[in-house]
């Protein structure tokens, strides 16, 4: 049995960053540890991150999703989690140049949690389509994947960077739509940013679900789940 919200559902389109993969939080630390001499748990960068991009999405929402100057640089989303763990403007300059070179060598955006091939492989059994719709810097979705070992189970990705539009524009999500050959109502759409992602996919009739795994968001009008193992909860 699927989530309810995928019930007759064709498709199941997810955000990359936050909901399929993470970031390489040990090595994230160890470079931060170089820098600064701090060391911080992978559990206390998830949630300092969790918090800052919650944050992010009322303030973009208010702006009306203007990019501030600071998030068009690499990294952006880093370099803030960074000063919100209390390391100064020098200091998060300094580790993010670091983040610079460890990303050419291998993805920042590498874990994966143990669930997901399981989930994926699940849905993709149960007859759904399988697609990414991410946000990206820099183009490197597939980069993103690759190192996570998961992009082979996708019928379809899109790379913002490569498409020229970003979500929480309906044309990202139309242009997916419109490839998967689905009507909007035949579709799902998973993300863990509530504005980006859930109300965004919500907005232009697709069944926008959101992954909360920290229940941050309980203001939410979208369905929402604490792991991506909840949408084939009581499935093999
Ligand atoms: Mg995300």
């Amino acid at each position: 049995m699927l989530h309810p919200a995928l019930n007759s559902a064709r498709a199941c389109i997810f955000d990359a960053g936050g909901t399929l993969v993470h970031p390489d939080w040990p090595r994230l630390s160890h470079i931060a540890e170089k820098v600064s001499g701090r060391a911080f748990e992978p559990s206390e960068m998830g949630r300092a991150f969790g918090e800052m991009l919650r944050a992010v999405g009322i303030e973009m929402q208010r702006e009306g999703f203007v990019l501030a100057d600071d998030m068009k640089r690499p990294h952006w989303t880093f370099l803030r989690m960074y000063g919100a763990l209390g390391l100064d403007e020098v200091t998060c300059e300094s580790v993010v140049k670091d983040l610079d070179g460890a990303h050419l060598e291998r993805h920042l955006w590498c874990g994966v949690d143990s669930e997901v091939p399981r989930v994926l492989d699940e849905l993709k059994r149960q007859g759904l389509l399988l697609a990414v719709i991410s946000n990206t810097e820099d183009g490197r979705l597939i980069d993103s994947l690759d190192a996570s070992g998961i992009t082979d189970r996708f019928d379809l990705l899109i790379d913002s960077h490569i498409v020229g539009h970003r979500k929480p524009d309906a044309a990202i999500f139309r242009l997916a739509l419109e490839r998967l050959e689905l009507d909007a109502a035949e579709a799902a759409y998973i993300g863990d940013s509530y504005v980006h992602d859930a109300l965004a996919a919500q907005a232009i009739g697709l069944r926008g679900i959101l992954l909360d795994p920290l229940d941050l968001h309980s203001e939410s009008v979208c369905p929402r789940v604490r792991s991506l193992s909840e949408l084939i909860k009581g499935s093999a």
